[in-house]
């Protein structure tokens, strides 16, 4: 995919689509205005018989306009310019490009109005990239056609590079987690990141099952034995600020597939479940985007990689497994894997001198019963870092909601033979004792723990991207990581 920046006029450039971006209840850009001149009038027209409103996500096609040199002209409502933030131009712009790559369309222009605050070209630009590119790794006839080259109205050359590195990263998340578990599992995963990481100067260290039996990781050995795959750890550095800055650790669980172990899953819910390493993908993007885009933070990302399955090896119910940190845990459901994945995952980012700590993780279908399939759940022992992680989802339109940490839940979890169990007491709060669970093993780190069992895999298509995986929260936290530093520059 090439993407460059243009300021060719928009009657003349020579493309299979010129994309024009139009306000509701406004007056057309200068762009639109010369389209408007070059055909004549048609936009105009067609505004005033009520075709073309400038409402949010709305596409209206002229096809081989005279006057134009393009083949075709699409104009692209952004909705009312007063709620135009990241979130709304992301996803009008990716639907524009999903519409498009319906058919090869090689070569598409994209002329849209500047706006105040919205980074819209970065935004955009990498809205594209996402939007054109669906899940057809498997497929010889391709469901979405990704869009060649890319020519964007814009001199910003840094909102250019912004974008591209977004879209690819996205992308890169949505490409882990749409492969199934028989080319994504941990080995497979862990190489992929060792690659990337030699790629792009990040410090790699993969740990092994031997490894993790030294490391005393009893938690996490015990999720992956019931599978012929052998686990590993992935555990990437970035250092983009000095030695004594704050070092903020990137936590993912990758279960690269969950049967649900003995507590075995219906067919139905583990038809999806390649998607459970979607922490970890994430994880693994973000990581990728702060080394590209030079981010002056610390960051570490690590990644508990296991495959959940049955087999006479198998972990059983009632089994008492011994964590990193030393506290034990009686097994009273083997689905309810993750949290004792990322049990000695969080123990390692604590040993690494994290100064705070943000997890992803699919979860609990708790999370998704509570808030639905669009909004990842936010629980915290810290509100001041939750309240930035908020602000940064915020920002980028990715939508999140905060559940409560009374000390009341911790309760459910006491087990009456280890320290603690891993399930509540029936279905009820699912989500938040499991995150009860997890904050046993961040001491006290400030810590947040971002359920995205629900967004981070679509079992149906959107306007706006193909359905499978959607590489939720690496915006957010890019932002997030961005907004650290450019708290430390203010400080220092
Ligand atoms: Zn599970």
């Amino acid at each position: 995919m090439s993407i460059s920046l243009t300021n060719e006029p928009v009657t003349e450039i020579k493309a299979n689509v010129v994309v024009v971006g139009c306000f509701q209840d406004e007056a057309f850009s200068a762009d639109a205005q010369a389209v408007d001149a070059a055909t004549r009038g048609v936009l105009g027209r067609l505004q005033e018989s009520g075709e073309i409103t400038g409402k949010h996500g709305e596409l209206t096609t002229l096809l081989a306009p005279a006057g134009i040199a393009a083949s075709q002209v699409v104009v692209l409502g952004l909705g009312r310019r007063d709620k135009l933030d990241q979130g709304a131009v992301f996803r009008a712009v990716a639907a524009a490009a999903k519409s498009i790559a319906a058919k090869s369309r090689p070569v598409v222009a994209w002329y849209l109005p500047t706006a105040a605050n919205v980074p819209v070209l970065a935004t955009g630009i990498c809205a594209a990239m996402v939007g054109c590119q669906g899940q057809d790794l498997y497929r010889a006839e391709l469901k979405l056609n990704p869009i060649a080259e890319m020519k964007w109205r814009g001199d910003d050359t840094q909102s250019l590079e912004t974008g591209v590195i977004l879209g690819e990263c996205i992308n890169l998340a949505r490409e882990l987690v749409n492969r199934p578990s028989s080319d994504i599992y941990p080995e497979s995963f862990a190489e992929r990141a060792r690659e990337i990481a030699g790629r792009e100067g990040l410090d790699v260290e993969i740990w092994d099952k031997e490894r993790l039996s030294a490391e005393r990781c009893g938690s996490l050995l015990a999720v992956a034995q019931g599978s012929v795959r052998p686990p590993r750890m992935v555990i990437l550095r970035y250092t983009g600020s000095t030695a004594d800055a704050p070092t903020i650790a990137l936590v993912g669980k990758g279960v690269t597939f969950d049967s649900g172990g003995l507590s075995l899953k219906p067919s139905d819910s583990m038809k999806t479940m390649k998607c459970d390493m979607a922490g970890a993908a994430t994880v693994l993007a973000v990581m990728q985007a702060v080394a590209r885009l030079k981010l002056p933070v610390n960051v570490i990302g690590l990644a508990g990689l296991v495959e959940n399955m049955i087999g006479g090896n198998a972990f059983k119910l009632g089994d008492v497994l011994r964590a990193r940190n030393g506290k034990t845990i009686e097994v009273l459901n083997t689905d309810a894997e993750g949290r004792l994945v990322l049990a000695d995952v969080l123990d390692v980012a604590v040993e690494r001198k994290a100064d705070c700590i943000i997890d992803l993780a699919t979860l609990t279908g708790a999370c998704v019963v509570a808030l639905g399939n669009d909004v990842a759940g936010l629980m915290t022992n810290d509100q001041t870092l939750c309240d930035k992680v908020a602000a940064a989802a915020k920002t980028c339109g990715e939508p999140v909601w905060q559940l409560p940490m009374f000390p009341d839940y911790a309760e459910q979890i006491k087990s009456n033979v280890a320290d603690i169990k891993n399930t509540g007491d029936g279905r009820w709060g699912g989500a938040i004792t499991a995150a009860k669970f997890l904050e046993e093993f961040v001491q006290d780190k400030p810590w947040v723990h971002i359920d995205i069992a629900g967004p981070a895999f679509l079992e149906s298509a959107k306007s706006w991207i193909d359905a499978g995986a959607t590489g939720a929260f690496v915006r957010t936290l890019v932002e997030l990581l961005a907004a650290a530093s450019r708290n430390t520059t203010t400080a220092s």
